[in-house]
């Protein structure tokens, strides 16, 4: 629609047809590829690095802001997935396919959510704008698998994982200064196009300046101190003036922010350090009223006595916060069940979840606690029937088949503990691991007819997958 226009108004380039900056030796990989590269860099992360943050709340939370970014780009439909990771420096990154990794430092550093929107909308931008494929599209002859390990390697160096290293090491020795021209011209854009995907999305639009503009006075932008973001986005000044310029003539409008945005960066903060220090500094604020959101404060101040084992406090705090919120706040209720339940009080933590559950009930992470209680209660049966209904609306979410896997062991199934594994596997991308578990279930001794055939269809489904891919490689 109106984006539509915006971006081809925008572009020097062509829209459609991609053509590569200034390049005409090689041509651009597919999109299809691109998602591919994407999700083999994303199972990688999620397999190995230790800093990948899977905290369903924090992930629930960047998704949302992400999804509003995204609907508001041309191509609306893009399947983006956004992750946390766990790292102190003010930094986002972008990989093919639409996988958009958020540091926690970048969610504690923004002072407001239209500040964080914006970094996610630039990086949007370089999705939507395909500058990655662009970086390496001329490498064809390298097969999925050797494009996935670059993108993993640029992030095993985290301090700098934007697209100025992307060219470097997808570039080889030669030709990186036109390359990295090339980064320039893409940093341009993707901050042209990602101010016009947050004034879309009803951001607000200084808030991208503003940002930049305080991490730059902050560090006076020597190559080395800088916080990464800016290192390895390259041409800062020119950026902040250029994004000063835009706002300005834009019509001011005000984006206040969520109250997930406060709860959030209080989840985070309050896990920081020695549960005690928590609990002091949420304490120095709710009492000295500094603080934007006083919901926010005391959420992180009953998160941190929960730390601390002080469950009367914290019980306390956050019945304050659940009348601070107006409605069933998901967040807040999380926290209610995860003080009952660390108090010992399990039927009263189920009982807080499966109201929430009425008012909320596509929030996944209320399922997830719900089922963790059942089984802290041994409610097995109870637990595997829940998760049966949800996995028929979440077919590709890998914890509930490992916490189907968790009850069908506690029941004795193992016939079902395995298939539940194999999915598990098949999820994160390991097929062996998956048909391993598949010939396990097969032998395991305790299935009956029924259960034996969708043992064997699945791991017939599975080899010819596998053979399939060893065919491409
Ligand atoms: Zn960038």
């Amino acid at each position: 629609m109106a984006c539509v226009v915006l971006v081809s108004l925008a572009q020097p380039l062509r829209a459609q047809g991609l053509p590569e900056l200034g390049d005409s030796s090689g041509s651009l990989i597919s999109p299809q590829m691109e998602r591919k590269i994407g999700e083999q860099a994303m199972q990688e992360i999620r397999l190995r690095d230790p800093h990948f943050l899977d905290d369903p709340e924090l992930t629930d939370y960047v998704n949302n802001i992400g999804r509003r970014i995204v609907s508001a780009s041309a191509e609306g439909r893009q399947d983006f997935e956004f992750f946390v990771i766990r790292d102190n420096t003010i930094n986002a990154f972008a990989m093919p396919g639409g996988f958009v990794g958020v540091h926690t430092g970048l969610l504690l550093a923004a002072q407001t959510e239209s500040e964080l929107a914006g970094v996610l909308a630039h990086e949007v931008a370089h999705v939507t704008q395909h500058h990655i494929a662009r970086l390496i599209g001329k490498q064809e002859q390298m097969s999925i698998p050797t494009l996935a390990a670059i993108i993993i390697g640029l992030l095993a160096a985290r301090s700098s994982p934007d697209l100025a290293q992307a060219v470097i090491v997808g570039a080889g020795a030669t030709g990186i200064q036109s390359q990295l021209n090339y980064t320039r011209d893409f940093e341009r854009e993707a901050d042209r196009i990602g101010f016009q995907f947050l004034q879309q999305a009803g951001f607000d639009v200084t808030g991208m300046g503003s940002f930049f503009g305080r991490m730059q006075r902050a560090t006076r932008l020597y190559e080395n101190n800088a916080p990464s973001y800016l290192r390895t986005h390259p041409l800062t000044t020119e950026r902040i003036a250029d994004m000063q310029n835009r706002a300005q003539t834009a019509a001011y409008k005000q984006a206040p922010d969520s109250l997930e945005f406060h709860l959030v960066r209080a989840k985070l903060r309050a896990e920081e350090g020695a549960p005690r220090e928590a609990v002091a500094y949420f304490s120095g604020l709710v009492r000295e009223h500094r603080y934007a959101d006083e919901a926010g404060a005391r959420y992180g101040l009953a998160s941190a006595l929960t730390r601390a084992g002080d469950f009367p406090q914290a019980k306390s705090e956050i019945e304050t916060v659940r009348k601070l919120v107006r409605g069933v706040q998901p967040m807040v209720e999380l926290l209610t069940a995860r003080i009952r339940r660390a108090s010992g009080d399990t039927a009263g933590a189920q009982e807080v979840l499966r109201a929430a559950l009425l008012q909320a009930p596509n929030y996944r992470p209320l399922h997830y606690a719900y089922v963790e209680a059942l089984q802290d209660s041994r409610q097995h049966q109870a637990a595997l029937a829940w998760l049966a209904e949800l996995v028929k609306s979440y077919p590709r979410d890998e914890h509930l088949y490992s916490m189907q896997a968790k009850s069908f062991d506690a029941s004795g199934k193992r016939l079902l503990q395995h298939q539940a594994l194999a999915e598990v596997y098949f999820l994160r991308g390991t097929l062996p691991a998956a048909i391993e578990q598949l010939q396990l279930a097969q032998k395991s001794g305790d299935g009956d007819f029924y259960q034996l055939s969708a043992v064997e269809a699945r791991l017939k489904a599975l080899r010819a997958l596998q053979s399939e891919e060893s065919k491409r490689r």
